[in-house]
């Protein structure tokens, strides 16, 4: 089980007291954002993992390819082709997760559940093991134990070994149902102004 902190909003001097308590793992949905906090720490924390979990604009990609080490936002075939075109540019290509809009909830990114199965499928084509899992949001007011058991079920059909899911609220119910990796913000870090 791998904890990803959510440091979106928080100011570096909160990811360098993580970093110092011995975590290394963190998301980020804001390429911007990440740009800024993230660089001048590796040079001190060389074995620091960054995950981009926010939905990703494709003239972004560049900048995302050469900040992340794992993009959790792939929902689209226009992302995937701006991500393969800024891997061959930047000679790098972070490790890549499906998102799946679980509840189909327009305001929300991920690929329609209808269409994960294929799009999976399209993806493991053209990037082969670097596309290493699943991503999940469930709706919020909803029970999330089937969504969550939906994801799991799409990931062991794809033989993905990632699944992500769960954070501050739900993260209990996504460990049950097979979470490899929880995405945890206020919980760690205190409740943030909105972003
Ligand atoms: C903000 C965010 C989280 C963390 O949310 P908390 O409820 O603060 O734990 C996890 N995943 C994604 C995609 C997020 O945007």
């Amino acid at each position: 089980m791998q904890l990803v902190a959510v440091s979106k909003t928080q100011p570096a001097s909160a990811v360098q007291a993580a970093l110092a308590a011995g975590q290394r793992r963190f998301g980020e949905n804001r390429v911007q954002e990440a740009a800024g906090k993230f660089p001048p720490l590796r040079a001190s924390w060389p074995d620091l993992r960054l995950h981009l979990i926010g939905g990703l604009q494709t003239n972004k990609a560049r900048e995302a390819v050469r900040l992340a080490d794992v993009i959790e936002s792939l929902d689209r075939p226009r992302l995937a082709d701006a991500l393969a075109d800024a891997a061959e540019r930047e000679g790098r290509m972070p490790d890549l997760l499906v998102q799946v809009n679980l509840g189909d909830e327009p305001q929300k990114s991920g690929v329609a559940r209808a269409d994960a199965d294929r799009f999976i499928d399209a993806c493991q084509a053209r990037f082969g093991s670097r596309l290493r899992g699943l991503m999940g949001v469930p709706p919020q007011a909803a029970d999330p134990a089937p969504y969550f058991a939906w994801l799991a079920e799409r990931a062991r059909a794809h033989g993905l070994e990632i699944l992500s899911m769960g954070m501050s609220g739900d993260f209990a119910a996504a460990i049950a149902a097979g979470a490899t990796h929880v995405r945890i913000g206020s919980a760690l870090f205190g409740s943030r102004p909105r972003a």
